[in-house]
């Protein structure tokens, strides 16, 4: 483990060499926007994946590559269309080319920078929307000097264009947010019913190593964690639902027991949106607007804004 060494960012970032020149590109504490990355740097290929949401975020990543590689980045792979793994795609252009899921190029020229409207206090820096260049739908397969790492679109789960990034060699996954440690999954934007087929689908990979969208490296019992805790929303939506109490409700007046030490945890009621659909409408009910549930999460939180540290 080695420190990037950048002073731009607070608390500072980490690479941990998962597998023989695989690195996880680690960004504490892991909440809203603080994701992590990937580099993947054997001899004759660099693959980035992800980026990060603020330019200094961005920039201390793009640096680090320097660290472990003596070439820059010629892939970057967006692992799905959130701002916290995309907005930093503008300090890669001109040397990477940039993969993505077809449904995250759409969403991202959709939605471009409004997720910084969210936290106006978050010094995002000049920031500048660039889309993915390069498409795909199911599955491609990159080859990285003698790595292979193939991309496998297991949406929708935590978006509808979730990509994971799986080295079959080395059993290393970088999951994105199909997967998250040490805080709260969020599906308000992808699916509740398909983040539970895609745990199953990563899961039969077997990898060794999973490396989250957000939080601490692990292995595959970070599955069964984050299925426990989808398996409790689904739940909580049901007997919810059936009670005729809504999405802010049902969060309030349930216990998260032992997922209340994960972070952001109000995203409980934007679970619940999503859950709530699926049950009036079909598990592949397409989409739920966002406004309500964030603003629920705030009502949640006693009226106090989400918090960003990015
Ligand atoms: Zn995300």
């Amino acid at each position: 483990v080695t420190g990037s060494g950048s002073s731009d960012v607070n608390p500072s970032p980490r690479l941990a060499e998962v597998a023989d020149r695989v690195f996880a590109y680690l960004q504490p504490d892991g909440g809203w926007c603080v994701n992590n990355a990937g580099i993947i740097a054997p001899p004759g290929g660099t693959v980035v994946i992800d980026t990060a949401a603020t330019e200094a975020r961005a920039r201390a990543l793009r640096a680090s590559i320097g660290s472990v590689s003596t070439t820059k980045a010629q892939v970057l792979v967006n692992t799905h269309h959130h701002g916290d793994h995309t907005f930093g795609n503008f300090v890669f252009s001109g040397e990477a080319v940039i993969i993505a899921h077809e449904l995250a190029r759409t969403e991202m020229a959709e939605k471009g920078l409004s997720l910084t409207h969210l936290w106006p206090q978050t010094r995002w820096g000049e920031l500048e929307l660039v889309l993915p260049s390069v498409v795909f739908d199911d599955r491609l397969v990159l080859h990285a000097g003698d790595r292979r790492v193939e991309l496998i679109h297991v949406g929708p789960a935590h978006t509808t264009n979730d990509v994971v990034a799986w080295l079959p060699e080395e059993r290393v996954l970088f999951a994105g947010d199909v997967v998250l440690a040490g805080c709260t999954p969020f599906v308000l934007m992808g699916s509740l019913a398909g983040s539970l087929r895609a745990l199953e689908r990563l899961r039969a990979l077997d990898p060794e190593v999973v490396v989250p969208g957000h939080g601490p490296v692990c292995g595959p019992e970070i599955f069964d964690a984050n299925h426990a805790y989808l398996t409790w929303l689904d739940g909580i939506a049901k007997s919810g639902s059936a009670g005729g109490v809504g999405p802010l409700e049902a969060a309030r007046s349930c216990d998260l027991g032992a997922f209340a030490d994960l972070l952001d945890p109000e995203r409980v009621v934007a679970n619940l949106h999503r859950a709530y659909h699926e049950l009036a409408h079909g598990p592949d009910w397409a989409y739920v607007p966002s406004g309500p549930a964030f603003a629920d999460m705030v009502a949640y939180n006693g009226g106090v804004p989400l918090t960003c540290r990015a």
